[in-house]
């Protein structure tokens, strides 16, 4: 799997956003700048791999990703939607810090973030059981102004 973090080393300081963030599309403000922390969304989990033939028993570790919809400007209605692979989140304690951001479709315990002002989205998702909130960094802007450009 490749790691981009280091893509994104310019973007962290001590572990929080060190600018603005934006929608891609409408340049609306998400969240200012250290209000959410750097997240490497890496869920790993451990299969049981019986091998019978050699009477051990291996633990093989499997890397779960967050599978977020393409994102797209209209609000879809698609039941089954291209997904797309994302490690990379800046993860948001509390709603209450979003400056923007609504709610698309909830699908299971997550509800997609939309940017509130024209409905692009997912650009993350909100994890209805802990009420953490995940921005994919691939999925907005990083800029030094709250200025619409
Ligand atoms: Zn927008």
């Amino acid at each position: 799997m490749p790691d981009c973090s280091e893509y994104y080393q310019t973007e962290i300081s001590e572990g929080r956003n060190k600018r603005v963030i934006k929608c891609k599309f409408c340049s609306s403000v998400i969240l200012t700048p250290s209000s959410a922390s750097f997240t490497r969304l890496e869920v790993r989990k451990y299969i049981c791999l019986n091998l019978i033939i050699f009477h051990v028993t291996m633990y093989e570790p499997v890397i779960i990703i967050y599978k977020l919809p393409h994102i797209r400007q209209t609000k879809g209605s698609e039941s089954d939607p291209e997904t797309e692979d994302i490690i990379h989140f800046w993860a948001v304690e509390d709603m209450m810090t979003f400056y923007n951001v609504g709610f698309s479709n909830t699908v299971g315990n997550t509800k997609y973030l939309t940017c509130a002002d024209c409905e692009a989205g997912p650009i993350g998702y909100h994890d209805i059981p802990s009420k953490m909130s995940y921005v994919a960094l691939s999925r907005v802007l990083h800029s030094n102004s709250t200025e619409k450009n």
